[in-house]
């Protein structure tokens, strides 16, 4: 996975009309929630570590809500552009903050994708040519006339005409709004000057061959808000969109090798094709969420982040594959506790349902298919004090055990 989002919240928004008349669009309310948080979530869910957030009109509200905060697992930061300098510019003026690859995705739009599988195609189109500076996400419309059209050769893409006149045939690809990029684009954008990464870079390196399409599978649910009737749409359909069921899975013992105590990277060895289920959950549009015990810290035998270096590890594994957990919770207390700070009766520590509640409370889950993997009696427990269907792993594959779960 890459380690770094960017997010381009800059758009005026002038087709909203009154709507963003004192508020950056992507702050407009879904949901009762911004609009960008929910993308914020969706990004941090693939494992993303950072997410930077490049602001323009009223950049002051998105700062003051976002700036600084960890959300998900990401860490948040904001940068807001003096003047409005386009989404090229955008980039431009956020260089000492970017990643040398990156993930870059509209503010004011929604695709459905995986984008840990976004970045595995990524990874073995640059390994094939490494010139390649950037990849799109092509989503195939019946109207492409309010976007920008690809047109495809293979995973290259061969044409792109951002947003304008559409003589003929309106049906097609159009550029969804969800990129990877080499920062070394930012060595064709002016500095300090308005530039448009859409009309001006992306159709020079199309001329060049130096971008290629990743598509996500046909008919995935796609939106934006630009105009009054899709954000009216968005607000109706999109929490019923992203509302998943979910795999809670305890981690020592059922997805990774439990040899007391484990918070080594080098001790990372997962259980017999653990990895492989998850990927299967993933592809079920499951989320996956692990929750841990780790008491350990509380014993002062490590700290919190070498638990966060671990889940790392773990995320960086099934990245290989595609796969991804979309959050990890652990509980680093106990009644007994060597290190004061440590020291609680937590309800998050299984068999309490603290954790689980915690996840539900703030993901859109689907309880009613959702269920829990643990090979302890804790995990038992807490799943019955959070309502949810229990199984019990006692060893052997864990794809089959995931497989006749459903
Ligand atoms: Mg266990």
């Amino acid at each position: 996975m890459v380690s770094q989002a960017v997010i381009l919240c800059g758009g005026i928004g002038t087709r909203l009309g009154t709507l963003t008349e004192t508020t950056p669009k992507p702050m407009l309310e879904v949901g009762g929630r911004p609009f960008l948080l929910h993308l914020i979530q969706e990004v941090a869910r693939h494992g993303v570590e950072r997410i930077t957030l490049l602001a323009g009109r009223f950049g002051d509200q998105i700062t003051a809500t976002f700036h600084g905060h960890r959300l998900f697992g990401a860490q948040i930061e904001v940068l807001a552009e003096p003047a409005p300098l386009g989404t090229g510019g955008a980039l431009g003026f956020a260089v000492d903050r970017l990643d040398p690859e990156f993930l870059l995705l509209n503010g004011d739009s929604w695709i459905d994708a995986d984008l840990t599988r976004f970045v595995l195609a990524w990874r073995r189109s640059r390994e094939r040519d490494p010139a390649l500076i950037a990849q799109m996400l092509p989503h195939r419309v019946a109207d492409t006339t309010r976007f920008g059209r690809l047109v495809l050769d293979g995973d290259r893409v061969a044409a792109f005409d951002d947003k304008g006149d559409r003589r003929g045939e309106v049906s097609g690809l159009i550029n969804a709004g969800v990129y990877i990029v080499d920062r070394r684009i930012v060595d064709l954008i002016p500095r300090h000057a308005a530039c448009s990464l859409e009309r001006e870079i992306l159709p020079r390196l199309v001329r060049e061959g130096r971008v290629v399409a990743a598509p996500v599978r046909e008919g995935a649910y796609f939106v934006d808000i630009g105009i009054p009737e899709t954000l009216a749409r968005v607000r109706e359909e999109l929490i019923g969109i992203r509302t998943r069921p979910a795999i809670f899975f305890d981690r020592d013992g059922t997805l990774t090798r439990d040899s007391g105590y484990t918070h080594r990277v080098e001790d990372l060895h997962w259980m017999p094709q653990a990895r492989e289920a998850i990927a299967l959950a993933n592809d079920r549009g499951y989320f996956v969420f692990v929750v841990t015990n780790q008491s350990g810290i509380a014993r002062g035998l490590y700290d919190e982040a070498a638990v966060e270096m671990f889940h790392r590890a773990m995320q960086e594994s099934l990245a290989q594959i595609g796969a991804h957990v979309d959050a990890f919770e652990w509980c680093p207390h106990h009644v007994e506790a060597a290190v004061p700070a440590y020291r609680k009766d937590c309800s998050r520590r299984k068999p309490g349902p603290g954790m689980i509640l915690d996840l539900l409370a703030a993901w859109p889950v689907e309880r009613r298919r959702s269920f829990l993997i643990g090979n302890g009696e804790v995990d038992m427990e807490a799943a019955r004090a959070s309502g949810l269907r229990a199984v019990r792993y006692e060893g052997g594959s864990m794809l089959d055990i995931l497989t006749t779960s459903f």
